[in-house]
């Protein structure tokens, strides 16, 4: 079954809209490495979303393919080439539009797959904005807040677990993108580099040379499709459970 609406006609959106859950993807396009392509947080964020779309019945719209200005300390930073960031009040607006759009179709029920570390707080200042102006319930989650301790346990045998912010383009994401299109993989241009801790501030304006010159920010090495795989089953399964416990209101109404 279709379930992309990009894909679908208006009278089969009509339909389907009724009834079902939209999940919306939304990205970033920034360097990941050597290794990885751009669009790295765009295959997580519309892969999950997939995945997540077959566990729920839902539908899914063409994703956000842009995000919220990369950060040193968390995605690199802006001075790679490639990496385009959007000003934050552009970012609320794109997603506010759509999200009011969805809701004068009579959408009720949006999930916002995040795969962007710098999005979230503009996606929660568009749902905010929207969810006063509309009634639609929308629920935004971003995937590494969903990973059990076991799970991280299970990803981080060989490497320590370096925290979510510099999981950047290294073993998660990795295995991810090796899960939904390894043919953009390219482990053998992966380079070990001198992996440091950032310090806890930001400083402005950015400078060269403060991230390793690959843009990665901790270790691949260990990455694998297995790991994906196990890491997709998990957050899709936790993604499920909320969209369940959020929107069970409407499964009687509707
Ligand atoms: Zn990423
Ligand atoms: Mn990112």
């Amino acid at each position: 079954m279709n379930r992309e609406i990009a894909r679908m006609t208006w009278k089969e959106f009509e339909e389907a809209k009724r009834t079902k859950t939209l999940i919306i993807p939304v990205g970033s396009l920034e360097q990941h490495g050597y290794h990885l392509p751009m669009e790295t947080d765009v295959i997580i964020s519309s892969g999950l979303a997939k995945v997540l779309a077959e566990k729920i019945d839902g539908i899914v719209a063409p994703p956000v393919n842009y995000g919220y200005k990369s950060q040193p300390n968390s995605g690199g930073g802006p001075l790679f080439p490639g990496t385009v960031d959007l000003n934050g009040d552009t970012l609320v607006r794109l997603v506010y539009d759509m999200l009011c759009e969805f809701a004068r179709d009579g959408v009720k029920k949006i999930f916002i797959s995040n795969g962007h570390f710098e999005n979230e707080a503009f996606l929660v200042e568009a749902v905010d904005l929207a969810t006063r102006q509309y009634d639609i319930h929308v629920v935004l989650a971003s995937w590494w807040d969903q990973i059990p301790s076991d799970m991280v346990e299970k990803c981080f045998e060989e490497v320590p677990f370096p925290g979510w912010a510099l999981e950047h383009a290294a073993v998660t994401e990795t295995s991810m993108v090796m899960y939904f299109t390894p043919e953009l993989v390219h482990m053998d241009r992966f380079v070990e580099e001198e992996f440091r801790k950032p310090g806890l501030y930001h400083d402005y304006p950015i400078k060269p040379g403060i991230v390793p010159a690959s843009g990665v920010l901790a270790t691949a090495r260990t990455s694998s499709r297995g790991k994906g795989a196990l890491l997709v089953e998990s957050i899709t399964d936790a993604y499920a459970g909320i969209c369940r416990e959020a929107f069970k209101s409407y499964d009687d109404t509707l």
